[in-house]
């Protein structure tokens, strides 16, 4: 038996104190903490927050051995019980770590259970300790059935264990029923006025939808209970998908209040999320890379799909907001316009394909810095894209079908489990009853351009250009504010600011005679084609670039609109696509 001990009361200090105790252990006992958490692809070094490591049979304290980064060894004495203690720091207020604080305490096992290792297939118990008075706890994790106090949970093996994570504090708590399963929303921290009900309310509605796509109309989803963690900030956003559960990280003003009657584009978003992290139920946490099954621990576990997993639950998470009547078509449009305008204004689309980008999530998309968009692109944009490309293709064709039918047949296929890209060409191919894997690999091992405005054209969706920003038009990403001035935080490949010399930090100072105090400032100074002073300040020195703007920018952003008189064939498509 595994069991873990979480004492949770040294909340001023951060600290959970962690007692394993190892029934039984192998003789040199191996034990190791996981380096990331799945969901996201980064290599986090948990270890750093552990300290104090100790070993015990009965009285007699044991040596242990550092054997790497993350990895210990214990040389045991006999069979009897190995008890390991140690301190976790638990200060990292985001869904993938652990957080102690006097008003909350969240973790993940990743961050705070050492992996025995060889015992993995084992039942694992953990049992909370001192928690503070008042407060609650909130997880998906099974409780101990033999053992009826709260903060008793046993788990069938290690990847169930650190897959429920753990909230405690004093929080909001709903709950719902989606198709007959028992719905759990806790939320933290959030505003007096925030509408508990209408959160409720609108969450069921996504979550019965998806049960239904994924299952029919008579089925079960293949948990028995959900749970919601959502944590409101002052500024943030994030979620982290678990078999039962999801941890959210949303902006306090983005919650729903009691006085607001229409949706705002901030709760727009936080339903997206919603949308996105419950879809990942089915589409990452079941069916899955068969390159991370099973997951490892103790290392990056590449992939070349995150295109499908992360990109294609991009794609329906805003869908399902227009299929359950949250959002409208023209606001549908909306969000998909701002996914093309982004991938369009991304250099890195024509440097990176898609399959590339996912495989490379490690070093690039988890660690961006100012040439990120022009390296690389977002395997949740483009991914999102290429899913609309293949649902508009197959509406489209000679045999209309639909993209839900192919991730349903994954579904059955693989029984919810494993799969692989050619799992993907095949499934596609069987519903569109024509070869699809040239078609396929073009989208996902080539930088060609997507064919979406003629799809669009096709149901009945009109595309245009709006003019381009005065950073687009540069060329640039930047900041502005009254005390640091107009700062460039990103140099575009192939843009003006680059052609004139200019770099990552620069200040922009004045055009001409003219003082600058907004970027937007420009659009009255410059004549396009005309070379103009640009003034910059680069580390204390003042510099005068030569700055000629282009009359067009590659980045325009892009508006979507429902044709006012499409084709009888079109407004079919349209409606069967984008009305309830
Ligand atoms: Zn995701």
């Amino acid at each position: 038996m595994i069991t873990y001990q979480v004492d949770v009361s040294q909340t001023h200090a951060h600290t959970l104190r962690v007692t394993l105790t190892i029934a039984q252990p192998a003789p040199e006992q191996i034990v190791s903490m996981p380096v990331w958490i799945p969901g996201s692809y980064l290599v986090r070094e948990f270890s750093r927050h552990l300290s104090q490591l100790q070993a015990h049979q009965g009285a007699q304290q044991l040596a242990v051995h550092q054997l790497d980064k993350a990895t210990w060894q214990v040389v045991c004495a006999g069979h009897s019980a190995l008890v390991l203690s140690y301190e976790i720091y638990a200060f990292d207020n985001s869904v993938r770590a652990a957080f102690l604080g006097s008003h909350r305490g969240f973790f993940n096992g990743t961050s705070v259970c050492l992996r025995v290792h060889g015992r993995e297939q084992e039942l694992h118990h953990l049992q909370l300790h001192g928690l503070p008075k008042g407060w609650a706890i909130a997880t998906a994790m099974p409780q101990d059935p033999t053992l009826s106090n709260p903060g008793n949970f046993a788990t069938e093996n290690y990847d169930e264990l650190v897959d429920h994570p753990i909230e405690m504090g004093q929080f909001w708590h709903g709950q719902f029923q989606a198709c007959g399963v028992p719905h759990e929303f806790i939320v933290t921290n959030a505003w007096p006025n925030f509408d508990g009900k209408r959160l409720l309310a609108d969450a069921q509605r996504i979550c019965e939808a998806q049960i239904h796509f994924w299952h029919g109309p008579n089925a079960k989803p293949p948990f028995k209970r959900y749970v919601f963690l959502l944590n409101a900030v002052d500024d943030g956003y994030g979620g982290l998908e678990h078999r039962a559960s999801t941890a959210l990280i949303a902006a306090r003003r983005d919650l729903p209040t009691t006085e607001q009657s229409e949706l705002s584009d901030g709760y727009v978003t936080l339903l997206g999320l919603i949308s996105h992290e419950y879809f990942h139920t089915w589409n990452v946490k079941r069916l899955r890379p068969k390159d991370l099954t099973p997951y490892r621990y103790a290392e990056e576990n590449h992939t070349q799909l995150l295109w499908f997993f992360e990109g294609f639950t991009s794609y329906y998470d805003d869908l399902f907001l227009r299929r359950t009547g949250l959002i409208d078509g023209p606001r549908y449009l909306k969000l998909i316009a701002k996914t093309i305008t982004q991938v369009l204004a991304t250099p890195g689309r024509q440097v990176q394909t898609v399959a590339q980008a996912s495989f490379d999530a490690w070093v690039k998309y988890y660690r961006p810095d100012e040439n990120t968009a022009n390296a690389t692109i977002s395997y949740y944009s483009q991914g999102a894209l290429v899913a609309l490309t293949l649902d508009l293709l197959l509406r489209t064709g000679k045999t209309p079908a639909t993209l839900d039918d192919v991730m349903r047949l994954l579904w059955q296929q693989s029984q919810g489990g494993p799969i692989a890209q050619a799992d993907i060409a095949q499934a596609l191919t069987q519903v569109a009853r024509r070869p699809m894997h040239v078609e396929l690999e073009k989208l996902i091992h080539t930088t060609l351009e997507l064919p979406l405005q003629a799809l669009l054209a096709q149901v009945g969706v009109a595309w245009s250009s709006t003019p381009p920003t005065m950073a687009q038009r540069l060329g640039v990403k930047a900041s502005e504010s009254a005390l640091t001035g107009i700062r460039i935080t990103s140099v575009l490949r192939g843009g003006a600011f680059e052609a004139a010399g200019g770099c990552t930090g620069d200040e922009l100072i004045g055009l001409n005679t003219w003082r600058l105090r907004r970027l937007e400032d420009l659009s009255h100074l410059l004549n396009p084609a005309q070379s103009a002073q640009l003034l910059i300040s680069r580390d204390h020195q003042l510099i005068t670039l030569p700055l000629v703007l282009p009359s067009t920018s590659q980045g325009s952003p892009v508006n979507l609109k429902l044709m006012p008189e499409p084709s009888a064939a079109a407004q079919a498509l349209q409606q069967a696509w984008l009305h309830r």
